[in-house]
């Protein structure tokens, strides 16, 4: 019988080819191994993605050569792959390339500094002839290099091209590739003291959790189990001891974290525990760091995976448990080709790889609770926190009082102030929680109304008093701050900040508390990784008696002696055009709270808004859950909205308005037609977000109550839809940003 390899090339062709395996190379020819493959009239390189013995078409040609270590990828995640372009309507080959993260497909083994030849550029065709016949070593070489993606080490193509070296450099003369030398490999946490950590007994609820998940381990039911576990409940310390068990058992662990609280603290409570079994992957690794922490899992040296979102693709042996913590986060949603959802991946990684997946959250995304109502995952509750400690008790602040009682815009209540002044006198810390970054959310003119805006994109820039510049925080364009209103019947000298953002807070703090010692938290400040540990290391030693900061600070950090949280406005995100925004904020509001009062002293929360009957802020003030999932709930199902449905959303942009219109409006009707009563197609319309880059943006989103049963309707005529010049699309099933 034939053996057929199916090949998805380095072209973005969007297809899988099928290529005779030579006996020769059977025993090598796994899923996921790196091959060279006659294309047309030139070679290619590409993957190997599943193996099978018939073919539809007759004409095969055969695969070249194995071009690298067999199995990079073992077949498991291969399926993934190929799932995620199915459901995520994404050309395969992207799919491959994200199981496949490139520090790895670039390189071989690095170890200290060696030398490695990385491609410039192609030469023409009739050189690449003369090559091919005059310079048969050059020409392999060449090759090579290609199989290699363009980067290989000396060493390696010493092995497989004799004379590679004087190869190479008469290559690197014609300027077709480079010689560099590598660099060092580094152990992203190699400065990190490691104390042992024991686990700890365990609380009721806490037992009650570890048995459920040891349970699915080691009978795979139930697959996928929503741990809902207020902060502070002790969650992780249930994942750690379900990696033990998983370990005991001679199996592997991922577990996801968002990269926002990707802390070292984090970390370092994984590692305190397990040692140097457990690799850290994370978009912050240099390319080195990261090849080196994958082969470390990929050769079965470490067997606990704790990353963020790609870190679902670790080739973990044996893998025995997923875990996603804080599984409602949208920063899973990756937000490029493939868009896929790390919670949602990971519950199929877990069905292919039959290994247990816990979904981890104080306050669960609406999907999950209702999968978990709905009796599709198992729910195991911890409603206390470790210890009984108390929840926080949060406070509402009604700033529009404030306003009137003061005749101004304030930034600090005065219930805020007070409290901040007497955890100053008794020693204990507080956090100061923003949603926003840079000193001032926008230029606003006093007398004219007007607000400085990109010029590329259709959003407010926002005002960054260090650098004295208007910065956009979508495209990154910056300009000087403007001494007058631009508006030429205006132009007031008076423009001035409309918010506050976090750089203000910290000014105005200096002034209210001169006393105080105030560290600032933001992706601002936060530029290098060591920042972030020093200033969290700082803070936890008291030495720092007030943080400030964004989201970044909003989760993960665990420090017993703040007793003040304070949430500076609370609205901000209440009022994006997001059907998620309540629950956003509800989320938000909690995770927030949950930082204070994680140690003897019951922490309190200030929550400062200007509409404090909204139900979300109500909820999170009663951490009443049940009461506002139920809403929303209702809420969700009365309109058809996730999850009640999958919302898939089109953006079709490009340069020319009409033609972006025309474009949008033609995708409309294609999908109506294609998907008839299974979906409900909206109106295309401009995007919430109008432009950017230059680029206008037009919206076509749809509504599918049950997606597997469209998928490949969706998917052909996705496919086949023609764009006029000068106009493309992208299309985000599940989406979770509407901007
Ligand atoms: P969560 O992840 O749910 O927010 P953590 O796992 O961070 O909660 O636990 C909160 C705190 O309680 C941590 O300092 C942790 O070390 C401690 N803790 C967790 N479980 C126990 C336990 N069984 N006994 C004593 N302390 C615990
Ligand atoms: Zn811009």
């Amino acid at each position: 019988m034939p053996r057929i390899a199916r090949v998805v090339v380095r072209l973005p062709l969007n297809r899988v080819f099928d290529y005779l395996v030579p006996p020769e190379l059977e025993e090598l020819a796994a899923p996921g191994t790196p091959v060279t493959v006659p294309f047309g009239r030139t070679v290619q390189t590409g993957y190997i993605v599943e193996l099978a013995d018939r073919s539809e078409r007759t004409d095969l040609k055969q695969i070249l050569s194995v071009a690298g270590r067999p199995a990079m990828i073992r077949g498991a995640l291969m399926d993934l792959a190929r799932w995620m372009a199915d459901y995520y309507i994404a050309p395969v080959e992207t799919a491959v390339h994200t199981v496949l993260p490139a520090a790895v497909r670039h390189g071989g083994a690095r170890t200290l500094s060696r030398l490695k030849v990385v491609w410039v550029q192609d030469p023409p065709p009739e050189e690449e002839a003369r090559l091919r016949r005059r310079a048969p070593k050059r020409f392999a070489l060449l090759l090579e290099l290609r199989a290699a993606h363009g980067e290989e080490w000396l060493s390696h193509l010493e092995h497989r091209v004799r004379g590679a070296a004087a190869a190479a450099r008469a290559l690197e003369k014609r300027g077709w590739v480079r010689i560099e030398a590598a660099e060092r490999r580094r152990d992203p946490e190699a400065r990190a003291p490691l104390v042992r950590s024991e686990p700890l007994p365990l609380m009721p609820q806490q037992a009650r959790a570890l048995e459920t998940i040891r349970r699915a381990i080691d009978t795979g039911q139930p697959p996928v189990t929503l741990l809902f576990g207020v902060t502070g409940s002790g969650k992780t310390e249930v994942y750690l001891q379900a990696i033990a068990h998983a370990l005991s058992r001679g199996r592997g662990a991922i577990v996801l974290v968002p990269e926002i609280s990707l802390t070292p603290q984090t970390v370092e409570r994984f590692r305190s525990r397990f040692g140097d079994v457990v690799a850290v992957l994370h978009s912050h690794l240099s390319d080195g760091e990261r090849h080196d922490e994958w082969h470390r899992v990929h050769a079965g040296r470490a067997r606990i995976v704790v990353g963020a979102r790609s870190a679902l693709f670790a080739p973990v042996h044996h893998l025995g448990l997923i875990v996603v913590d804080e599984e409602h986060e949208p920063t899973y949603k990756q937000e490029e080709t493939p868009r896929y959802h790390a919670r949602d991946v990971a519950v199929m990684r877990g069905h292919l790889e039959r290994c247990a997946v816990v979904l981890g959250s104080a306050t669960p995304s609406l999907e999950s609770w209702r999968n978990a109502l709905a009796g599709k995952y198992a729910l195991v509750r911890m409603p206390d926190r470790v210890d009984h400690r108390r929840m926080p008790v949060v406070r509402i602040v009604d700033m529009r009082a404030e306003t009137a009682r003061t005749g101004r815009r304030s930034v600090f209540s005065r219930a805020l102030a007070q409290e901040i002044g007497e955890r100053l006198r008794r020693g204990e810390q507080t956090i100061l929680f923003l949603n926003r970054r840079g000193y001032a959310t926008s230029l606003l003119c006093p007398r004219c109304g007007h607000v400085v805006r990109c010029d590329h994109c259709s959003v407010a820039m926002v005002y960054h008093r260090r650098r004295e510049q208007v910065v956009c925080h979508l495209c990154g364009a910056a300009r000087p701050v403007p001494d007058r209103c631009p508006v030429p019947e205006c132009r007031d000298p008076a423009i001035r900040q409309g918010g506050a953002g976090t750089e203000r807070i910290e000014s105005i703090l200096a002034k209210m508390f001169p006393q105080a010692r105030v560290a600032r938290m933001d992706s601002d400040t936060m530029t290098r990784k060591e920042d972030y540990r020093r200033v969290l290391g700082e803070f936890r030693l008291g030495r720092l008696d007030i943080l400030v900061g964004t989201q970044m600070i909003a989760k993960g950090l665990d420090f017993p002696n703040v007793t003040l949280v304070g949430v500076v406005q609370a609205d901000m995100a209440l009022h994006l055009p997001d059907f998620r925004a309540e629950e956003r904020t509800f989320q938000l509001l909690v995770q927030v709270a949950g930082r204070a009062g994680r140690g003897d002293v019951a922490g309190e929360v200030i929550v400062q808004t200007y509409t404090p009957f909204n139900p979300a802020i109500q909820a999170a003030r009663r951490l009443d859950w049940e009461t506002f999932y139920d809403q929303e709930l209702a809420a969700r199902k009365e309109m058809g909205y996730p999850p009640f449905s999958h919302l898939v959303e089109c953006t079709v942009r490009g340069a020319d308005e009409t033609a972006v219109a025309v474009a949008a409006q033609s995708l409309a009707r294609r999908l109506r037609c294609a998907l008839g009563a299974a979906a409900e197609v909206g109106d295309a319309a401009p995007a919430p977000i109008a432009r950017i880059r230059g680029l206008h943006r037009w919206r076509v989103s749809m509504r599918i109550p049950v997606l597997v049963s469209v998928t490949d309707r969706l998917r052909n005529a996705w496919r086949s839809f023609e764009w006029p010049d000068g106009v493309e699309g992208a299309i985000d099933v599940d989406a979770v940003s509407l901007l």
